[in-house]
């Protein structure tokens, strides 16, 4: 098991927007987790990057307990995410951005090796890559983000609502995108409000509402799935 989160609780103050779930994810997997707004989502990502912190329960990754490490520290040991949102840096330009996304390491070579890799798997931002990320389009700041978080060389990379606000075109290219960075090697965790599009791309699935765990299943059942389908999936 890559990573595993166990009765996780999370609070605001004194609210709890996590009542105790608990997700597996193995090596190699793309694992969605869907849900309307307000479910918990990105809560739960916060809390494996160590945005958030756990009231109780434990989230290990590669047999090591995150409680206590930095969010910084988590990067370090190979866990990246891409913000929902996006939030690049405006007034810095692509390349800039992506080099801040390798603060983890010094290794020059390293660092050139994973930039042609992401001008590879997004072409569109070596074409910008001197141009400042405020004036790129929706889905290029998407793009940049996800280039931004593959350059700490992660071993799990967590996706929050890669597709918001995205023309259908533009959600299929990410998508697709995601796939060949799946294949090359890594564990993708991905959240998701396009429950159709996910439960496609994913192997397995879980359902959030307010703040638990309602259903977990494979990809496929998830999309036969009556109460997926009536709740998420526009009833089709
Ligand atoms: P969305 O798709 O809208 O982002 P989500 O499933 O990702 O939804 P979360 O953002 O994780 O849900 O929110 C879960 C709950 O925690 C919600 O009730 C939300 O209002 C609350 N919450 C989230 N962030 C905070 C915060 N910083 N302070 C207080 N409450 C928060």
């Amino acid at each position: 098991m890559l990573l595993e989160i166990k009765n996780l609780y999370v609070k605001y103050g004194n609210v709890e927007a996590l009542h105790g779930i608990n997700i597996n994810v193995d090596k190699g997997e793309i694992v969605t987790i869907l849900g309307a707004n307000g479910a918990g989502k990105s809560t739960t990502l916060m809390a494996v990057s160590g945005l958030v912190k756990a009231s109780m329960g434990e989230i290990i990754f590669s047999g090591t307990p995150l409680h206590k490490i930095s969010a910084d520290k988590i990067v370090k040991l190979g866990i990246s995410q891409s913000p929902e949102g996006r939030r690049v840096f405006g007034i810095l330009t692509v390349l800039e951005n992506l080099k801040l996304g390798a603060f983890t390491s010094s290794d020059n070579k390293k660092i050139k090796k994973n930039l042609d890799w992401i001008f590879e798997l997004f072409p569109r931002l070596k074409e910008r890559s001197e141009q400042l990320a405020g004036t790129l389009s929706g889905g290029e700041q998407q793009m940049l983000a996800i280039g931004r978080a593959l350059m700490a060389n992660p071993k799990i990379l967590l996706l929050d609502e890669p597709s918001l606000g995205l023309a259908p075109i533009l959600v299929k290219a990410i998508f697709e995108t995601v796939r060949e960075i799946n294949k090359s090697g890594l564990t993708v965790v991905l959240v998701e409000q396009n429950a159709k599009a996910a439960l496609k791309l994913a192997h397995r699935g879980y359902v959030m509402e307010v703040g638990n765990i309602v259903l977990e299943d494979t990809a496929q059942a998830l999309l036969a799935n009556p109460d997926v389908q009536n709740a998420y999936l526009g009833g089709t």
